[in-house]
């Protein structure tokens, strides 16, 4: 059982959707399909501009960061994802202000507020809406509405890879939404999306930056549903087949509820038996728990209960672990998964086995049936 926060396991649906030929892309019937992917793309970033990139998320990061500062960036860093965006920064000699918070730690609106008002060359704030390295979920409306009244000129991108799949993103005030293929959207990795405002198309094809990841050519060709360079066909197929078929299967806001419910269910199981979630405002893709036995309690799901979940990364690799409610996740995985950790406890002598775990979940997650 694969519960890792990214990749998610992809439905045989999908599997099959893709197990298809290979078309070319220059094709009329691409083209129909590639049209369908991106309306059902627009419906569910819900807002006026989509594109597709045929890299991993980190590409579409990469892309927003060159395409959409043209003077200086303010990056938000509470974990590795924050961290990346300062690292493209770096890496293309942009000049960028971090704020930099401990991993279980949202930003402030207020200190995003004091950082524009302090440096008026900011132009593009980069932010996770959830941050998947301690699963936190980063306060991003409330800073975007805050920032556009007293600047709207400045373009807030907004890093929901964990996000967008899992619940309804207010994107009113935000001017990108990044997200990828492996992670809530259960495909293999290798396709980003990036869902755009008018104002951010206005400043892209104002400076047109970048060869490969050049938003101004992939939007205006993406508009007339081609690519500039070989699309991701299978890719795409893939997309259009798990967007129709949650669209299809009681829409998108019942997967949002149920996921959400799924989450809290699972944080007050695992709290129930004495787990501490580690970030203080906790998103609803994961379920994050601090523990120094995290090593140990995973190896033992591992081997005897065959549930992969996962750890951290830096300085948290070991004192954490994270399990995944992106996607179509059933409900007896859930429980399953709490349950398996309520008995790696018991076997690690840190609390006796008593059922506990999934009178908890079992309670929240069905008690309006
Ligand atoms: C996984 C992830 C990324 C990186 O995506 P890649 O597909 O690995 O390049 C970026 N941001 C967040 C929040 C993620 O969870």
């Amino acid at each position: 059982m694969l519960l890792t926060p990214g990749p998610t396991p992809v439905p045989e649906f999908v599997r099959k959707a893709m197990a298809d030929v290979t078309i070319h892309h220059r094709t009329p019937e691409f083209e129909k399909i590639f049209k369908e992917t991106r309306e059902l793309l627009l419906e569910i970033f819900d807002m006026p501009e989509a594109v597709m990139l045929a890299s991993s998320g980190t590409g579409a990061m990469e892309a927003c960061v060159t395409n959409l500062t043209h003077k200086k960036a303010l990056t938000i860093n509470s974990g590795k994802f924050g961290e990346r965006f300062g690292k493209i920064c770096q890496a293309f000699d942009i000049d960028f202000t971090e704020i930099k918070n401990e991993w279980n730690t949202p930003v402030s609106v207020e200190a995003v507020v004091e950082a524009i008002k302090a440096d008026p060359s900011i132009d593009a704030i980069f932010i996770q809406i959830c941050e998947s390295a301690g699963g936190l979920r980063h306060p991003v409306e409330q800073i975007a509405a805050e920032v556009k009244k007293i600047n709207k000129d400045i373009m807030i991108v907004a890093d929901g890879i964990t996000a967008i799949g899992v619940e309804k993103v207010d994107t009113t005030n935000l001017d990108a939404v990044i997200t990828g293929s492996q992670k809530a959207l259960m495909l293999p990795p290798g396709l980003s999306m990036i869902g755009l405002s008018n104002e951010a198309v206005d400043k892209i094809n104002t400076k047109p930056a970048g060869y490969y990841l050049n938003l101004s050519s992939e939007i205006k060709k993406q508009k007339t549903n081609t690519t500039a360079y070989t699309a991701a066909t299978t890719l795409i197929i893939g997309l259009r087949e798990i967007l129709s078929n949650i669209k299809n299967n009681g829409g998108f806001e019942a997967l949002y509820e149920k996921t959400a419910l799924r989450a809290s269910s699972t944080r007050e199981a695992l709290r129930a038996i004495g787990c501490e979630v580690y970030p203080t405002s906790p998103a609803n893709a994961m379920t994050t728990i601090y523990s120094e036995n995290s090593p140990a309690i995973r190896k033992i799901l591992k081997t005897k209960y065959n549930v992969n979940i996962a750890g951290g990364q830096d300085h948290i690799k070991t004192s954490i672990f994270r399990i995944n409610h992106m996607g179509l996740v059933e409900d007896f995985e859930a429980s399953w998964v709490i349950n398996a950790v309520e008995l790696a406890m018991d076997e690690l002598g840190l609390r006796e086995f008593d059922g506990t775990a999934n009178k908890v979940f079992a309670s929240n997650m069905f008690k309006g049936n």
